[in-house]
């Protein structure tokens, strides 16, 4: 089609033919004062252009500066040489809109990390920030698909809310027509009243949560992709979590961005299954054996502590590879989880950790049992009034069910070796931060 025609990405289609190109300044080679190659790009890919003669002596050219965005007519030319193996070759071009010639200054890692982060629409631009996120894009794709090819059903719950799932000390407060609502924190909840009438079901929202600590991994606003699935036990829901990440993983490796996939990550393949499994009791046990620390004051753990980002990362690099790591004490857990048939005092409960980051997902099976279910509301505090929809599904047909919440950020972190989560979204929310 016409549109198709113009884009970059498909340049290389119409060698030998007259084509006309828009898009930005993203590289300048003066060769000569007659001769200048400029690198375009326009989102679908880069082109090298190519001015000669009088079009290189003219004003514009002169003082031609990156991000300048230009429009170009000229031939196209197979070139080994150049990006994408062809040349455009201007026979005209003009300047559509100037630029500002401060923008390598402004984006240079020189400028500091609050800088960049203050002008993250102009990072944006560049090209390793740009081969994220549309790496980014690629994967909420092959997330997509890996669900669709297994008969699950995507939904879109709210994200305004009057409940909490997982705790309060992390809630976004906010006045709706007078009544108190948050933000959400997962769409959990909701994903289960849906189970009875659409079977598995997944959604890819926002989620947000006042995390008050900084981390790499923690961001305020950040994009959940949870599932909930009927008439599964424990160990399917973990067999599910596996192959999530390791069909998704297959599906990035056989899509058109596997190349820039490897470029991030040269490592990058589907992990083997299954996936180690730890308990709990095991892991501070494993910790304490192995000077992994608590906390700063050192700490060492006792059944109940939380094991925070640290020293779970710290013991995910250890041992090098995917852990499962299951059955957390129902002290430390949210209200919904289903207890262990074995022993009250802990959950069927999975966080699954990856080297480099730690847990990336989190999941459960949950409490179906009404007059259990009522308890648990009781002993966290939580009016039951304020749940009668979700206590609903136990009252109306209770199954069996389990689900979990993949971090998209993380995942990201994960397969392409991104230190910081910051790195991996558009504009990161974080403690002290809510713009641009
Ligand atoms: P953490 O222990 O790192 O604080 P969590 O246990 O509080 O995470 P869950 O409630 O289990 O997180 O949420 C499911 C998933 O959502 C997590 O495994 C993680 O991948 C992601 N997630 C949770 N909180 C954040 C956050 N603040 N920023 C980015 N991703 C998050
Ligand atoms: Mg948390
Ligand atoms: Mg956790
Ligand atoms: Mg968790």
């Amino acid at each position: 089609t016409k549109a198709k025609k113009f884009k970059v990405k498909y340049l290389k289609d119409q060698i030998g033919e007259r084509v006309k190109a828009f898009g930005w300044v993203h590289r300048i080679r003066k060769q000569s004062n007659k001769l200048m190659f400029v690198i375009v790009r326009d989102g679908t890919g880069f082109v090298q252009t190519v001015l000669a003669g009088d079009l290189a002596l003219t004003y514009d050219a002169q003082v031609l500066h990156v991000e300048t965005c230009v429009k170009i007519y000229g031939k196209i030319v197979e070139d080994e040489r150049a990006v994408g193996g062809i040349e455009l070759q201007a026979d005209y071009w003009k300047v559509v809109g100037q630029t500002d010639t401060r923008y390598e200054s402004i984006v240079s890692k020189e400028s500091g990390v609050d800088n960049l982060l203050k002008n993250r629409h102009l990072v944006l631009r560049g090209e390793n920030t740009s081969r994220i996120i549309k790496l980014r894009s690629t994967v909420l794709k092959c997330l997509r698909d890996h669900y669709f090819s297994r008969d699950y059903i995507e939904v879109n719950p709210p994200t305004l809310v009057q409940t909490q799932c997982e705790g309060g000390s992390t809630l976004f407060k906010l006045d709706y027509f007078g009544e108190t609502a948050y933000l959400t924190q997962s769409s959990q909840l909701y994903l289960e009243t849906l189970n009875s009438s659409y079977g598995d079901v997944f959604c890819i929202a926002s989620s947000y949560r006042a995390e008050k600590s900084k981390t790499r991994r923690h961001l305020t606003e950040f994009l959940q992709v949870e599932a909930e699935c009927p008439f599964i036990k424990f160990e399917d829901l973990l067999t599910r979590i596996e192959d999530l990440v390791c069909d998704t993983v297959k599906r990035i490796l056989e899509s058109p961005m596997k190349e820039e996939a490897l470029k991030m990550n040269p490592d990058l393949k589907v992990p083997e299954r299954p996936f180690l499994r730890m308990n709990y009791t095991d892991a501070i046990e494993y910790c304490n054996k192995n000077k992994i620390y608590k906390d700063d004051k050192k700490n060492i753990f006792e059944f109940g502590d939380d094991i925070t980002e640290k020293p779970e990362r710290e013991m995910t690099d250890k041992i090098g590879k995917p852990i499962f790591l299951i059955k957390f004490p129902a002290v430390m857990k949210s209200f919904y989880m289903l207890r262990s048939k074995e022993n009250e005092l802990l959950t069927d409960s999975v966080d699954l950790l990856m080297p480099g980051v730690g847990e990336i997902v989190g999941g459960s099976m949950r409490e179906n049992d009404l007059n259990k279910l009522l308890k648990r509301y009781e002993e966290n505090g939580l009016k039951d009034k304020d749940y009668y929809w979700y206590t609903d599904q136990r009252r109306f047909g209770s199954a069996p069910h389990g689900g979990y919440g993949l971090g998209l950020g993380r995942f990201l972190c994960w397969a392409f070796n991104v230190r910081h989560i910051r790195d991996v979204v558009l504009y990161p929310r974080t403690l002290g931060r809510c713009f641009p």
